[in-house]
């Protein structure tokens, strides 16, 4: 154990993990959180909201992949993309990769992720705050997607835990505002915690998606800090082949946008559609 100070998470009640602390270089409370931004040796850069890991530098390229071009090369001829949360930037990263993209809308609720973000986590967003595509809006995500009049091809949760402001986007009024911008064949993906330990999220939202959407799945990956196991990521489109286009499509598309990654791969990217047997049971217990 440490004796330098240690910061701890506390997702969990009765067991969770601490990382030491060698440098806080923010710690505020916004108007909506409470921010946190220091300096750890074995992740580098890690920023927690209301005492929850969101994202560290070592490991956010699994989560920020996997969130952003699955879905956009799944889809394949996406123009429009709106990101939901995503403050720290790096999502919006991902998604400019891809030269297709016309536009790509970030609701923000927390002006302050946003500017300390900039500013302490800049190989988060790493310039692509300035991509003359990128449109930034500080509101709710319910509130947006339930008023927008805008449509879009792909839209990406990238939210906090169903605690405090998140909350909002994993109710049934978020989905169905999703639903109602997205345009004909589009695919919606949020994250939806560690499905060993926050199982009851991902059958919820799994029930809800599916009041609005023909195919509502999840697709996984493990990314370290986000402790306890693998991450789901809900999925949910109107058509079900979106979710199996073959690898050798994927590739192909992968091979196009001329996109290198370092955890994303078109291998990569239909294995993670297999699920553990424990929540496609859970999954079929809830459906029946
Ligand atoms: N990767 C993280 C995870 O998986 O937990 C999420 C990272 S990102 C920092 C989460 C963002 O969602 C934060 O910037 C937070 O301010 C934002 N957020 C939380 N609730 C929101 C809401 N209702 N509308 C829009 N953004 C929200």
């Amino acid at each position: 154990m440490t004796d330098k100070k240690v910061w701890r998470e506390t997702l969990h009640e009765n067991f969770g993990q601490y990382f030491a602390i060698d440098n806080v270089l923010y710690h505020e409370k916004t108007e909506h959180q409470d921010l946190v931004i220091f300096e750890n040796a074995a992740f580098g850069r890690v920023m927690a909201l209301d005492g929850v890991v969101q994202t560290t530098e070592r490991d956010e390229f699994i989560y920020h992949e996997m969130m952003t071009h699955v879905p956009l090369l799944a889809h394949g001829q996406a123009k429009q993309v709106l990101i939901i949360g995503g403050g720290d930037g790096a999502m919006l990263r991902e998604v400019t990769r891809h030269k297709n993209v016309e536009s790509i809308t970030m609701v923000e609720i927390d002006a302050g992720v946003v500017s300390f973000c900039r500013q302490y986590l800049p190989n988060h967003n790493a310039g692509s705050y300035d991509d003359p595509r990128f449109r930034l809006v500080i509101d709710d995500g319910v509130n947006f997607v339930t008023q927008t009049t805008q449509k879009f091809d792909v839209i990406i949760s990238d939210c906090t835990d169903p605690i405090g402001p998140g909350e909002s986007l994993f109710t049934s009024a978020f989905y169905e505002g999703c639903k109602r911008c997205l345009n004909p064949g589009g695919i919606f993906v949020a994250q939806n915690g560690v499905c060993f330990l926050q199982q009851d999220e991902a059958i919820d939202s799994h029930r809800k998606l599916g009041h609005y959407f023909a195919d509502v799945s999840f697709y996984q990956a493990a990314i370290p800090t986000y402790f306890g196991g693998i991450m789901t990521f809900a999925w949910a489109t109107d058509n079900p082949a979106l979710r199996h286009p073959g690898t050798e499509i994927i590739q192909a598309r992968f091979q196009k946008a001329g996109i290198t990654c370092r955890y994303y791969n078109p291998a990569i990217h239909t294995a993670a559609f297999a699920l553990p047997q424990y929540l496609q049971d859970a999954l079929a217990c809830q459906s029946s």
